[in-house]
């Protein structure tokens, strides 16, 4: 019964609109903006919109579309009629359309299109009457019968492409300008043949048919391969599904005054406030996005830039160019963001395509929004709600030293910038391999397709020898933040022999390569790096994030050298100093050894007063660079399979060191030895049995705090953590015995420091212990990798050989050793609870890997983290994340 099926089919076009921007998650992202654009007068060609609930019902109905649809769309199609006054198979004014697919998040490539709709025998001969061009007419039913048989009937597009050529081959054409209306003509005969000799089918002549078939086939394209994958990717759920637009045609390829091309309305590179694009004269759309033949700039500016001679469109037609741009700017303030725009220009008449929200370079995404908040567009607010926190990841990447000696094989466009070197690989699948078997690698290919978009992501960088900067690779790239240098033309890529050669070098798979996406160069070999300068733009939304946080940001540091890159990078403090890993260095490892290989206290006492001045020293350091900020420092957390010799040449050494023989050496490395070193003798249970080490760390962090420069003598505030801890109890043991160095030094001294005691939470049981955990700690910091590790009872040290399994049969959506498992989380949850219904101001932060993930921060603000501590180099990524999770829960308080 028509009047309980809910509205299907959402007309647009002549300035009105069935949908607007807000009906993006069922008219998809292009529907709903075809249909905004059409509400604010802009010239879309007019269609409608099948909304996505259709591509549920399609796959409930076993692949088949709902008989309600068919007098929904009969309707839509006479509307569309009275637009343009041409009609779906009327043969003397046939209306032409396109069939596309538009998801609720924009997947670009990923599913099918079909142009062109509406041509049969008949109708062909009625538009070569009407547009009095034969030769147009039948090119455009070749292109039909060739796109329509591959994604609807499925015939394979090279075997179109083969008879083409062949064709041309035979005619002794080069260019499909040189060929003819009978050329075309006797083309559709032998593509129409083709496709009788494949199917046993005539091609067909019903337009229904044609249409209900195309529909079809693109809700059937939600579900292919590449859009399955593309999803996973990008986290899309599956059961949002796609809606079908279906559009009046308009020809880029109606002659030289026709053209189609794209644009966007700032620079997705760079984030310069000017158009940026590229067209092709005389062509159809999908043909700039290809890249299969060279487009032409857009701006005079860029054609003088790029210095190739093409003419730009501002010259070629300057009066559809000042259109455009008049749009572009109504687009961009409509939306209030960069604009990615499809446009056509039908005989020196321009019509908008599509506009999206464009993709962009972090780079440009920091520049847009600090502009944007400049030219009052947005919000500062919004502008930080705007970058995506792990993509600032990329600005801090290192880029080529231009001091260094390096060969430059070929050179291409600048296509996402960033640098990386690695061992170059051909094949999308094979890159992916070769990730997972450690090695950082260089995507090589002629151009990339959306079957490629794995590899690309497992690729340190991406090359291709084809296509423009709106190129597939281009545009992919730049969205998962990958380096990328597309069109190198003067490079040749055999992919069956897996060679590139470039300038008379050939490299094979697996020889190092360099690419550089800010220049677009590609470098034989690898080549040195030097951290990036950042922008004042970085600068400047990093203050104003810092001005939104609640969450403190530490950085976890165990050097001097970590704890100035933390404070550069914006670092409160020291969320974690891993004491032990001050002894990872060759010249120190000997003395650690020897204190854990010790044979009795003595010994131990006298390793350990070794280590004593270097460890002082080092604490000095650190808070003389953390000036007054708190710095954490955890007593020792050896697992001793880290830190045992097994080498000969180590055993040797610190047998030396020990003045014991080496036979002697291995005995007391095989009694230390265990069989679960991650749950044995670690943390809190060594300094339990060994509490010497306890001694001679407390010392050394109350003498350094004393010995720090006078200035900053009453301000330095150590806060000494204890790992691994279970119960109560052993922290009670731990603390006293701090307490009483501490008292002791003090009294050496005649002085006094203020310092607190507290306890890693790391394991399920001082999670839900914490209760009583807090009566004795005066902070708590949770350490998520090891709780993850114990949560799950997995390795952390094994996990790697089948967490990637694990991932691919859907047992686990994310690495929990990167995003925080929301199991652990619970733990953690309860830890906040019970640790602050005991001590209300307990200051509680987290320093595990987790601490730098974006997700995992908006999880610690919902819970009332007081700070996160993460490494140096992802400071800025949190203090980004923090702000943004404080955006989104102004209910949390602070602590
Ligand atoms: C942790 O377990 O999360 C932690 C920070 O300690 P480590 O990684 O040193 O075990
Ligand atoms: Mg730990």
């Amino acid at each position: 019964m028509a009047e309980q099926t809910p509205k299907w089919v959402y007309s647009f076009g002549g300035g009105h609109a069935d949908g607007s921007a807000a009906d993006k998650d069922r008219l998809g992202g292009k529907g709903a903006h075809l249909a905004e654009m059409s509400r604010i007068g802009l010239p879309v060609p007019p269609g409608f919109t099948i909304a996505t609930d259709v591509c549920a019902a399609y796959y409930e109905n076993g692949r088949k579309l709902p008989d309600a649809l068919r007098p929904m769309v009969d309707e839509a199609l006479v509307q569309m009629a009275s637009f343009s006054g041409a009609q779906f198979g009327d043969v003397e004014h046939p209306l032409l359309v396109s069939v596309r697919s538009g998801a609720r998040a924009s997947m670009p490539g990923m599913m099918d299109t079909v142009l062109n709709l509406g041509l049969n025998d008949q109708t062909v001969e009625g538009l070569a009457r009407r547009t009095d061009d034969r030769r147009f007419a039948y090119d455009t039913y070749r292109r039909f019968i060739q796109m329509y048989a591959d994604v609807v009937l499925g015939v394979d597009h090279g075997l179109f492409e083969d008879i083409l050529e062949n064709y041309k081959a035979l005619k002794g054409y080069e260019l499909d300008p040189e060929l003819q209306a009978d050329d075309w003509i006797e083309i559709v005969a032998r593509f129409k043949s083709l496709v009788e000799k494949e199917l046993g089918l005539r091609f067909p002549q019903s337009l229904g048919d044609q249409l209900w078939g195309a529909i079809a086939a693109v809700f059937g394209s939600w579900q292919n391969a590449r859009a399955i994958a593309y999803r996973r990717l990008h986290d899309i759920p599956d059961d949002w599904g796609t809606a079908v637009t279906v559009q009046t045609m308009v020809f880029g390829n109606k002659g030289d005054n026709s053209a189609t091309g794209v644009v966007f309305t700032r620079n997705p590179s760079t984030g310069e406030n000017e158009l940026f694009g590229e067209f092709l004269l005389n062509a159809q759309g999908e043909d700039v996005v290809a890249g299969l033949r060279t487009p032409q700039p857009l701006t005079k500016q860029a054609s003088a830039a790029n210095g190739n001679g093409k003419l730009s469109l501002e010259e070629a037609m300057p009066e559809a160019f000042a259109t455009l741009k008049q749009n572009c700017a109504a687009l961009e303030r409509h939306f209030r963001d960069l604009q990615d725009i499809e446009f056509t220009i039908e005989a020196g008449e321009l019509f908008m395509l599509q506009t999206r929200t464009g993709k962009r370079s972090t780079q440009a995404a920091l520049k847009i929004a600090v502009d944007m908040a400049g030219e009052g567009i947005i919000t500062q607010e919004e502008a930080v709600m705007r970058i995506d926190p792990a993509q600032l990841d990329q600005l801090l990447h290192p880029t080529l030293d231009p001091n260094a000696d390096m060969t430059v094989l070929a050179k291409g466009l600048p296509a996402s910038p960033g640098a990386a070197s690695g061992e170059i690989v051909f094949d999308a699948d094979e890159a992916v391999h070769m990730k997972s078997q450690g090695h950082t690698v260089i995507l090589a290919r002629i151009e990339t397709s959306p079957e490629d978009v794995q590899g690309m992501h497992a690729a340190a960088g991406i090359l291709t020898t084809r296509g423009g900067m709106t190129s597939h690779a281009a545009v992919v790239a730049r969205g998962m933040g990958r380096p990328c240098v597309a069109g190198v033309a003067a490079a040749h890529i055999d992919l069956e022999r897996e060679t590139l050669e470039a300038a008379g070098v050939v490299l094979r798979k697996g020889d190092i390569v360099t690419i550089d996406g800010s220049s677009g160069k590609i470098i034989k070999g690898r080549v040195s790096m030097r951290q990036p300068d950042l922008s004042p733009d970085f600068a400047t939304l990093m203050e104003w994030a810092d001005g939104l946080r609640r969450m403190d940001v530490r950085a976890n540091a165990d050097t001097p050298a970590d704890a100035r890159h933390a404070r550069d990078f914006g670092a409160e403090g020291i969320g974690l100093c891993r004491t032990e890993h001050m002894f990872f260095q060759a010249n120190r490892i000997v003395a650690m050894r020897e204190m854990i290989l010790a044979e009795t206290k003595e010994a131990r006492r006298a390793a350990l007063a070794e280590l004593l001045p270097e460890q002082r020293q080092d604490f000095i350091e650190l808070f003389e660079i953390m000036k007054g900020l708190p710095v954490t420092i955890r007593l020792f957390d050896p697992p001793l399979h880290e830190f045992l010799p097994h080498e000969d040449d180590a055993i040797a050494d610190v047998a030396e060191a020990m003045g014991v023989s080496i036979e002697r050496l291995k005995r007391r490395v095989a009694v230390l030895s265990e069989f679960n070193p991650m749950l044995g003798q670690r943390g809190a249970r060594l300094l339990v049995s060994y509490p010497e080490i306890v001694d001679m760390q407390a010392r050394a962090i109350i003498e350094a705090a004393i010995e720090t420069g006078k200035e900053l003598h009453d301000r330095v505030r150590p806060e000494i953590m204890v790992p691994l801890v279970a119960t109560k109890r052993e922290l009670d043991i731990i603390k006293d015995r701090i307490a009483e160095t501490a008292r002791a030094v003090e009294k050496e001294r005649e002085t006094t420091v203020a310092f607190q005691v507290g306890s890693m939470v790391e394991l399920p049981r001082a999670c839900l212990v914490a209760g009583e955990i807090a009566e004795s700690a005066e902070f708590f910091s949770f350490g998520t990798n090891d709780l993850t590790q114990t949560t799950f009872g997995l390795s952390r040290d094994d996990a790697g050989r089948f967490l990637g399994e694990y991932a691919d049969k859907g047992i686990i959506n994310h690495d929990p050793f990167m995003t925080l498992d929301a199991a652990v989380g619970e733990l953690m949850q309860i830890g906040v609870e019970r640790g602050r219904a005991v001590r209300p101001d307990l200051k509680i932060g987290i320093c595990g890997e987790h601490g730098g993930d974006p997700e995992t921060i908006g999880f610690c603000e919902k819970i009332g983290l007081s700070y996160v501590s993460c490494s140096p180099y992802r400071v800025p990524v949190a203090r980004l994340a923090a702000a943004q999770a404080a955006v989104k829960n102004p209910a949390v308080t602070d602590r």
